[in-house]
């Protein structure tokens, strides 16, 4: 382990955050092995229903209980001297951010005015920053409860400016596509390509071009699986390429008012008709190699030579 002297504190709390969080899974198993065995003694104790649970059950619950609790305890402990040395440094401004829409930034995880079972994120980019610098870049998110001054600091007020500005240009941007007719498509996560999740088409034709391609490479990688040609990773390739068509075809679709399948059923010739060229360009592709390895072996002098 590095020397925790030298680290920072949004090295060390990023550190921790990472334990508290793995520490989070053997933890609930635990709790659930447990709460187990209790209800069904506590179902029987009332009298009016029978045991679920043989004794077998109910021994197994408790060991594997006890082994996700020594699991959890062993990730716990490396957390130990991670939180010595926010101690010996006398602690730093740590802010949690409550987990829903308008959540507040706290100081401490049991502020009064969140409930018990409130979500955080523990904002640990933000270890050490002083108050008014949290509050200059969250302003009115921050909780006039743990930080009563807030309003008062520079910068309060400035949060739901900014979100507003934000929403009115991103909407402004969408009319001002809409009205040149631009296509706007939002693809899932998994497939946004450098970190956005929109793309826009300038024409419905070019739109059409993508989804066709895409499309067309859906139905190679599907034969491929058929064939048992294909690479492992084909198959992602596939759900990659079909999620395009979809996101594609909803954007198409709602210009218009209709379903994807019917804008990909209305395209299916020509998805039909690319599917044929590719084929027609493949089999040109190997017929000419086959012709290059025969006039090689001519020229070699060799007719078995291996590829
Ligand atoms: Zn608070």
């Amino acid at each position: 382990m590095a020397d925790l002297k030298s680290q920072t504190p949004v090295e060390i709390d990023t550190a921790l955050a990472e334990i508290w969080e793995r520490s989070y899974r053997p933890t609930e198993r635990a709790v659930a092995l447990r709460q187990r065995v209790k209800f069904d003694a506590e179902r029987v104790a009332s009298g009016r229903f029978v045991r679920r649970m043989s004794a077998e059950q109910i021994t197994k619950a408790i060991a594997d209980a006890e082994k996700f609790e020594a699991e959890r305890d062993a990730i716990l402990a490396e957390a130990v001297p991670f939180e010595a040395e926010f101690e010996a440094r006398g602690r730093w401004n740590r802010y949690y951010l409550v987990d829903n829409t308008g959540g507040h930034i706290h100081r401490e995880r049991n502020c009064t005015t969140c409930f018990f079972s409130t979500v955080y994120s523990w904002l640990v980019d933000l270890a050490d920053y002083s108050e008014s610098t949290m509050v200059l870049r969250y302003g009115e998110k921050a909780c006039t409860i743990c930080f009563p001054t807030a309003p008062s600091m520079a910068g309060w007020g400035e949060y739901g400016k900014r979100e507003k500005a934000e929403r009115a240009a991103t909407k402004a941007a969408k009319k001002a596509e809409k009205e040149a007719g631009y296509i706007r498509v939002e693809f899932p996560e998994a497939i946004a390509r450098l970190g956005s999740s929109v793309r826009t088409f300038k024409t419905q034709r070019a739109a059409e071009i993508e989804l066709v391609q895409a499309a067309v490479r859906v139905r190679e990688y599907q034969r491929a699986i058929d064939n048992g040609t294909a690479n492992s990773h084909w198959g992602g390739l596939r759900d990659r390429d079909q999620s395009t068509v979809d996101a594609i075809g909803g954007a198409l679709g709602e210009l218009r008012g209709v379903n994807a399948s019917w804008i990909v059923a209305e395209l299916s010739e020509r998805i039909r008709a690319k599917l044929k060229r590719d084929d027609r360009e493949a089999e040109k592709a190997r017929v000419a190699y086959e012709a290059d390895r025969a006039a090689w072996a001519k020229f070699r002098g060799d007719a078995d030579v291996k590829s």
